[in-house]
């Protein structure tokens, strides 16, 4: 298992992504894509 570099969450290796040099679950590596896109279809969770 590896851990999310962003929230620490264990996720297996093949669910690690690289967002910003960091090695991120796909649930912040999504939020990484969104945050940098103005635009959101329904709002977010904030
Ligand atoms: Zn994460």
């Amino acid at each position: 298992m590896e851990k999310c570099e962003e929230c620490g969450v264990e996720v297996p290796k093949d669910d690690l992504y690289e967002a910003q040099g960091l090695k991120v679950c796909e649930d912040c590596k999504v939020k990484s894509a969104s945050a940098s896109s103005p635009s959101k279809p329904c709002g977010g969770e904030k």
